[in-house]
């Protein structure tokens, strides 16, 4: 039975008629060694079905123990999110029936989260600084993965038969759950997108977990509901499930603002359901109705001990907390001296983290920006790409910079080398020996193409040995040329003028 087809009601129409209310809820898979409750290797990919044991298979009689360092980076995760860690808290059973799920019931928390009630700056493209509140991070473990064969889609839907991979079964996540952002208005899809990549890289700089979101190791669940402009009362909200990038997260709020704008315009009620996005599509699609929690059926695991961390472990794991993201801004703005709309022009261009590390790899800051916002952009701008996707690093662009103070090369020259880089020649010694790019810093090589560019030009000569010094411009010119712009200009200069004295 085919849905119903509902259109889409315009943006600026569901924002001037509605506010959204947005919830957002994150999984991270941890990148422990081993798995939340067994000793099975916490890897992703490999041969399906070869990191399993009978814990994570739940096969009867096993009994599963509370990996320690998972729980210190979910204490740790919940530090840095300004959330207080509980000093007791318990795994519940949440049950439900899934292939993937091989026990049948998944082991999460439930009322006891080890995190509860922090916060999240966001800062948005143009500086507007939106905070997050943050309910919980619990802790719990991932299903397996279903492969869906035969279909179109790799959805259920078509398929032949499908096949199941336990290898990600019980390995640790941290959920995190946002409180119901309100007032964002039409900015709404834009915050969420910045969100998860302020979360993405607040959790990559505590080295928690590699929040691929291709891979899957960070996913988000993007709930959204409208309700009447002034409302007190929040609208049915939807939850579109496993958003995989950033650009998708935004993209599927947008879309589902439009969608339900569009049904309670028509005078319809929005119905409480799980979605999924499409990507090629651009669109949701209705999955399950949403379960509540109660039916889930959950109760404390009665394999696990209660988990009470001691407020010296607590306090002993602040202090192993990184430099956090918006610590390091402010660090990099002051050491550099940006205002903060440079600041924000770099984070936006892409290229802070770019810089910064070209900087860590000895470059001065200013060549490393100055390379990374006009050379570089130009050519990313060239190539419809990200700076950060440009086949150069940090450290070869650092070198190439080393090579120009050592007055090995022009500037001119390192473009060239750059260029080279780029187009897969190696690294700057290779270019630089490959293409042969070397300054001609032997004098007597230049002062052969000086005295070469003057016998051609007897009159410019002339003029240069009669005092107009300006002359010796169009000499320079010619020995660049004929040096393929591998002389240094100011020293052909020198040599000019000191030839026309003699
Ligand atoms: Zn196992």
């Amino acid at each position: 039975m085919a849905a119903p087809s509902i259109g889409l009601l315009e943006f600026d129409e569901v924002v001037e008629r509605f506010d959204p209310v947005l919830g957002l809820e994150v999984h991270v898979e941890l990148s422990t060694a081993t798995k939340m409750f067994c000793g099975c290797a916490n890897e992703f990919g490999g041969e399906p079905n070869s990191r399993v044991c009978p814990t994570c298979l739940g096969l009867p009689g096993s009994l599963p123990v509370t990996n320690r360092a998972a729980v210190e980076s979910a204490i740790r995760i919940g530090l840095a999110l300004n959330c207080q860690i509980a000093t007791w808290c318990r795994f519940a059973r949440k049950n439900y029936y899934y292939p993937d799920m091989p026990k049948n019931f998944q082991i999460s928390q439930y009322d006891e989260p080890i995190a509860v009630n922090g916060h999240l700056d966001l800062e948005l493209a143009d500086g507007t600084v939106v905070e997050v509140g943050i309910e919980r991070a619990h802790m719990e473990e991932d299903t397996g993965k279903s492969l869906h064969v035969g279909g179109a889609t790799g959805r259920i839907h078509g398929a032949d038969y499908s096949l199941l991979d336990y290898n990600r079964a019980g390995v640790p996540l941290i959920e995190i759950v946002t409180k119901p952002i309100t007032g964002t208005g039409a900015r709404a899809p834009e915050v969420a997108r910045a969100y998860v990549a302020a979360l993405r890289d607040l959790l990559r700089a505590l080295d928690v977990s590699d929040v691929r979101m291709e891979q899957g190791s960070l996913r988000c669940d993007a709930n959204i509901s409208l309700m009447p402009r002034g409302a007190a009362v929040f609208g049915t909200r939807t939850e579109t499930k496993n958003v995989n990038s950033l650009r998708s997260v935004e993209r599927a709020i947008r879309f589902e603002m439009r969608r339900q704008g569009a049904v309670l315009a028509a005078g319809g009620t929005v119905v409480q359901e799980t979605r999924h996005f499409d990507e090629s599509a651009g669109a949701t699609s209705p999955g399950r109705r949403k379960e509540t929690a109660e039916d889930y059926r959950y109760f404390p695991e009665p394999d696990l001990v209660p988990l009470a961390p001691s407020s010296d472990w607590v306090e002993s794991l602040r202090g192993t907390l990184p430099e956090l993201p918006w610590q390091r801004r402010k660090r990099i703005q002051a050491g550099w001296n940006l205002t903060d709309a440079e600041l924000r022009d770099l984070i936006n261009a892409g290229a802070l983290d770019l810089i910064a590390a070209t900087v860590d790899a000895g470059a001065p800051p200013a060549e490393a920006r100055s390379w990374w916002v006009s050379y570089l952009a130009q050519k990313a701008n060239a190539q419809g790409t990200e700076l950060a996707d440009l086949p150069i690093t940090p450290a070869q662009l650092a070198q190439v910079i080393a090579m120009v103070a050592e007055g090995k090369l022009t500037s001119a020259l390192a473009r060239q080398v750059v260029d080279g880089v780029l187009a897969g020649e190696g690294a700057p010694a290779q270019v630089v020996e490959a293409r042969g790019l070397r300054v001609v810093a032997d004098d007597s090589a230049l002062a052969a193409a000086v005295d070469q560019a003057l016998a051609a030009n007897p009159d410019i000569a002339d003029k240069i040995r009669g005092g107009k010094v300006a002359a010796a411009g169009k000499i320079v010119g010619d020995v660049m040329r004929a040096t393929k712009g591998q002389a240094d200009a100011k020293r052909v200069q020198q040599l000019v003028l000191e030839r026309c004295r003699t």
